[in-house]
């Protein structure tokens, strides 16, 4: 079996299963416990804690644990917005084509009267900073883009993003999930306020993530209960999920440049290759994209059979996000780069990471030529679209 759906979710490694098992076995002590069990644990609990804001250049007490990418997100918008209003400011500024964590957010405030201006990502994906400096007015609380798009990949400057931001005095948080652990982050450098990141993006376990929220940003309790998290985020920690991803994360940052550099290598390949198929496109700036994305359209057919003959032949990929992939709407992804409906149907996502191999690789380059050539061939459109001279 080929694993390409990383941007989906990886496997939990060898370093982070170790780091996890403890905390399941003999370490099992409440971190809120006075006793020594407990004191262990609060001790494994700040160790983690300290991991993860070393690895984004942050301070430990600027680190709250959550159950995820999706908490994160839903954390920081909900109560910036709130904090906003509070000062009489209600508007946000977004892009069209951030994960639905962020977006179905983002409704349920304009709901409740928020406004929001959502950024165009042009055909590369790729937001333009004089864009965001022109959305920004004297009532915008927040302005949230995503670092990385979990679909087609694309990396944003957010560096240059973050100090507009800062320059009009407005709060600024990214969706990281897909580039921490993969990216160089350094939130104080980068100008980032606010940051998620999420576990078993970056080969950690699942349902375990952060929220890095800058000092000085007032961010408010989100459940309620104990005092955990600072008073921040009731309920008892998830020992084993934070010391598996601070293991994950710690290992992924220390062999980054080389894990990218060799990703990156299989990505071009596959871009290469793929693009010899007729009728195919790249979606995506090509420069400005993770080492191991690859998203490429395939006119005349469906992405739902390529995948499902894909996976016949032992590949596992994706049309997209996995979120989506259950419905038959074309990404809202794809849309936003301004695909037509029709294209946006055909399209392949393969995420590659540092567990892939180039047998893999010369394996897929070999498979997809032949699976796209065969659903063509049995494809009406593809049959009129040779007719009309387009193929
Ligand atoms: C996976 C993902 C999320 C959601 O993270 P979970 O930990 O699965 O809740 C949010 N944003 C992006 C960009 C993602 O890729």
């Amino acid at each position: 079996m080929i694993y390409f759906d990383n941007a989906a979710t990886t496997s939990v490694s060898k370093t982070a299963l170790e780091a996890m098992l403890p905390c399941l076995t003999e370490n099992y002590g409440n971190p809120s416990s006075l006793h020594l069990m407990g004191q262990e644990s609060n001790q494994a609990l700040d160790e983690a804690r300290l991991t993860v804001a070393k690895c984004l250049n942050a301070r430990p007490d600027e680190i709250y644990f959550t159950s995820g990418g999706s908490e994160a997100d839903n954390w920081a918008i909900t109560q910036m917005a709130e904090l906003g209003a509070k000062k009489g400011k209600k508007h946000l500024i977004s892009t069209t084509f951030e994960h639905h964590a962020v977006l179905h957010t983002l409704k349920r405030l304009e709901k409740a009267g928020y406004e929001v201006t959502y950024l165009d990502v042009h055909e590369d994906g790729l937001v333009r900073p004089e864009e965001l400096k022109a959305a920004i007015r004297p009532d915008t609380a927040l302005v949230t883009i995503m670092y990385a798009n979990n679909e087609i990949g694309t990396i944003q400057p957010i560096t240059e993003l973050g100090a507009i931001c800062h320059e009009k005095g407005v709060l600024f948080h990214t969706d990281a999930v897909q580039a921490v652990g993969h990216l160089p982050i350094d939130v104080k450098a980068q100008n980032i306020d606010l940051l998620s990141l999420s576990g078993h993006k970056f080969h950690g376990p699942k349902g375990v993530g952060a929220l890095y929220c800058r000092r000085g940003v007032r961010l408010t309790n989100f459940i309620e209960g104990g005092a955990q998290e600072r008073n921040r985020r009731a309920g008892t920690e998830n020992m084993p999920g934070i010391c598996g991803m601070a293991a994950a994360l710690q290992e992924a940052v220390d062999h980054l440049e080389e894990n990218a550099q060799r990703v990156a290598s299989y990505r071009d390949q596959l871009i290469e290759g793929l693009s010899k198929i007729p009728c195919s496109r790249l979606n995506g700036d090509a420069k400005q994209r993770l080492p191991g994305n690859v998203n490429m359209c395939f006119e005349g057919i469906e992405g739902e059979s390529l995948l499902l003959r894909l996976d016949l032949a032992g590949i596992c990929a994706s049309s997209g996000s996995a979120c989506t992939s259950g419905s038959l709407d074309p990404s809202h992804v794809l849309l936003a780069i301004g695909l037509p409906k029709e294209i946006a149907h055909g399209s392949l996502r393969l995420s590659l990471d540092e567990v892939n191999t180039q047998e893999e690789v010369d394996y897929t380059l070999q498979q997809v030529p032949q699976v796209v050539a065969l659903l063509r061939d049995m494809s009406p459109v593809w049959e009129q679209m040779q007719k009309d001279g387009r193929a």
